[in-house]
């Protein structure tokens, strides 16, 4: 049976697949560990479209940039229920790997998903939760739930996506996902976090980039009733907080089709037309904020006590609160009809494990950087470091742990960064906290003098004293310089107090909290009015929100997806090799490769492991009486496993080759 042209599909007992460009797998090549074989591999593979390659069960992926015929229906079924490495590597057999565990272990899991902007996450995250929709079981009452799982993507990617210099649909908000599944493994609900959205977008945009997609998408596809009735026209160059970026219509986006799509999402995701009439008009008198001029004339105007530049800062500062809190609305809008409502019909609510998609921003570096890519920035360095805790770092104390011999590998781990930014007290967001409470006195300069003194002389802050020799490039008097996990990034010091201020003049709240759109009143509550209690700052309420994401993870099962981006252009078929060499470095691949090839694919404790396979083996079933290690090792004796296949730890069996526990796995299905 033929299914790609590279693809044999050879039907023996089991199914097997070998794609035969390259190793599908990195553990697998032959030469020793060097990054060229790793990079030769990779291009070799992308060249014939095959982007995806794992490295022991973690997925790397390099963006096609082109539509790829294996998203299909048939494909997907194709994986369904199938033992990894059986088939050629591909997203869908992580995301049915991390299924058919839930299913079995009654667990938690995560998919975490990582790479640059534009290297491909988003779409990663779209096409697993499109995989759980398509294969997993479910029941009339249930076709509700899953089409408002997937249509919360177009409504939340309208408000929270736009085009910048990288993509074309860049994610401005950090969004992790929870599918929840009954115990049957059907899925009967959801639930959104969203991470700090980028608002300054909605006031100000780059040259080349665009305002957030629902701006265009109103205007180029709203009716002509809508419109009349929002006082708006259809053309986005009659608005100020659209034609910065000079780019108002983009080549691979069509604006009018995606107002129907969402348009549409909307009323599947129980919206009434109150709510979206709100919405709208939210969207809309942000267009015509943007539009508000101000002059000085002592003759009357309308009359402000604040200059003009104030009156413009106040302006975009109003534009910016009711967008931002807005989005954060319409996430708690769209949890609540994702809400599991079936547990409580089906009489079975207890039993409800979950698989989470974290799809965050990734890392970024722009010609200016400024708080929102030190935020971003800091999420990715926190991100690495889940990973090292959870793999690199785990995996090699288990061996230790276990009493496996093991010959220690080395990598970079960057928790030292993740303090610098994060320490109470001594770190770069404490810092920047505590002139925050200087108003008046404090400055963004005084911020930088700040940073000098206090992290001037640690190893990933490049201090303005040696920065020639450090990197060899001098710094702007308004910017300082972090060596990150990824690169060095220069970040300018201009606007980083009064973002994570992020005040609003009180009287300007006033007025919001007595608007007469439902949506401004509820997002603008009266008591935070009342309240003497000062806000927690944006990079604090960042950190705190990563803190608990962390948290979340943690107690979850891992599977990991990298996203590579192939080259600068979004440009189909090109392997930059330098630029794909970097990432590959950043991302920690060789070292992960390195733990991988020395270590074991699997490993299960003694107990899990007997209570599984125990009917292998007469002197184990139907009950084995002693220690569950020697009932393990009668049993494996017994099924012949090779010495140089496994390794006895102290609490648990460790298996070096996949494919030693996928037989052992068949022998199984078989009995039953
Ligand atoms: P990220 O979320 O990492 O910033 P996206 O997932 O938005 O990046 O991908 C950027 C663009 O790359 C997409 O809009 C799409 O055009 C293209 N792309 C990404 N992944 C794929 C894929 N698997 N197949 C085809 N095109 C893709
Ligand atoms: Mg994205």
């Amino acid at each position: 049976m033929k299914v790609e042209d590279n693809t044999d599909i050879i039907m023996e007992g089991a199914l097997i697949a070998r794609d035969r460009v390259g190793v599908q797998d990195f553990v697998l090549l032959d030469s020793h560990t060097s990054e060229a074989a790793f990079l030769n591999n990779l291009r070799k593979r992308y060249q014939e479209n095959l982007i995806y390659t794992y490295i022991g069960t973690l997925l790397v992926s390099v963006n096609p940039y082109k539509e790829l015929d294996i998203y299909t229906v048939t494909q997907m079924q194709l994986y369904r229920g199938v033992n990894f490495f059986e088939l050629p590597p591909h997203l869908y057999a992580i995301a049915d790997n991390a299924y058919r565990v839930m299913c079995s272990e009654y667990n938690n899991h995560f998919i975490l998903i990582s790479g640059e902007s534009g290297a491909g996450k988003t779409e990663a995250s779209k096409k697993i939760l499109q995989y759980y929709a398509v294969t997993c079981p479910t029941t009339e009452q249930l076709q509700v739930v899953r089409d408002r799982l997937l249509l919360s993507n177009p409504v939340l990617e309208a408000f929270g996506n736009a085009k910048t210099l990288r993509n074309d649909n860049s994610s401005r908000f950090g969004k992790y996902m929870d599918i929840q599944f009954d115990f049957k493994g059907a899925p009967v609900g959801g639930h959104i976090l969203s991470y700090l959205i980028e608002k300054s977008r909605v006031v100000h945009q780059n040259h080349g980039e665009r305002n957030f997609h629902i701006f265009y998408q109103l205007l180029e596809g709203g009716e002509k009733d809508l419109l009349c009735w929002l006082g708006l026209e259809r053309n986005p160059q009659k608005y100020a907080y659209l034609v910065q970026g000079r780019c108002a219509k983009v080549f691979s986006i069509n604006d009018k089709n995606d107002w129907k799509i969402v348009r549409k999402a909307f009323s599947i995701i129980d919206f009434t037309e109150k709510d979206l009439e709100h919405l709208f008009g939210i969207v809309a008198s942000v267009l015509h904020l943007g539009n508000i001029q101000f002059e000085e004339d002592s003759n009357g105007h309308v009359l402000s006590p604040l200059n003009v530049d104030l009156a413009f800062y106040a302006r975009d500062a109003v534009a910016k609160a009711i967008y931002g809190r807005t989005f954060t609305w319409l996430v708690n809008k769209i949890n609540g009809s994702l809400a599991n409502k079936v547990g409580s019909l089906s009489g079975d609510s207890t039993r409800k494990t979950v698989i989470g998609l974290l799809d965050i921003y990734g890392f970024e570096v722009l010609d200016t950087n400024s708080f929102e890519q030190f935020c971003i920035n800091y999420c990715n360095e926190k991100l690495q470091q889940l990973l090292i805790e959870m793999t690199l770092k785990a995996e090699q104390e288990e061996y230790e742990m276990e009493g496996i011999e093991w010959e220690p590998i080395p990598y970079f781990n960057n928790k030292i960064i993740c303090d610098l930014v994060e320490q109470k007290h001594k770190g770069i967001i404490s810092i920047l906290d505590e002139e925050c409470l200087r108003p008046g006195e404090a400055t963004d300069l005084s911020f930088l003098e700040k940073l000098e003194e206090k992290v001037g002389d640690h190893a990933h802050f490049v201090t303005r004293k040696l920065a020639d020799q450090k990197t060899r490039k001098s710094i702007d008097w308004v910017d300082f310089r972090l060596l990150h996990y990824a690169g060095e990034v220069t970040y300018c010091a201009v606007g980083f107090l009064e973002k994570n201020n992020d005040l609003l003049y009180r009287n300007l709240k006033e007025v919001l909290c007595n608007s007469k759109n439902g949506i401004v009143r509820d997002c603008f509550l009266l008591s935070e009015l009342d309240s003497r209690r000062r806000p927690e700052t944006v990079a604090t309420q960042f950190k705190n929100s990563l803190m608990s994401l962390i948290e979340i993870l943690m107690s979850k099962e891992p599977s990991y997806i990298r996203c590579i981006k192939p080259n600068e252009n979004k440009e189909p078929g090109k392997f930059d090799d330098c630029l794909i060499r970097h990432q590959v470095k950043y991302l920690g691949l060789m070292e992960h490769l390195r733990v991988r090839r020395a270590g074991f694919a699997y490993r299960r404790k003694y107990e899990h492991f007997l209570r599984r396979y125990k009917s292998l083996c007469p002197a184990t079933w139907p009950h084995w009486h002693g220690p569950a290690a020697e009932g393990v090792e009668r049993l494996i004796k017994h099924i012949g496993y090779k010495p140089e296949e496994y390794k006895l730890g102290r609490t648990k069996i460790f298996i070096r080759f996949p494919k030693t526990l996928f037989a052992t796995e068949d022998a199984f299905e078989i009995r039953k």
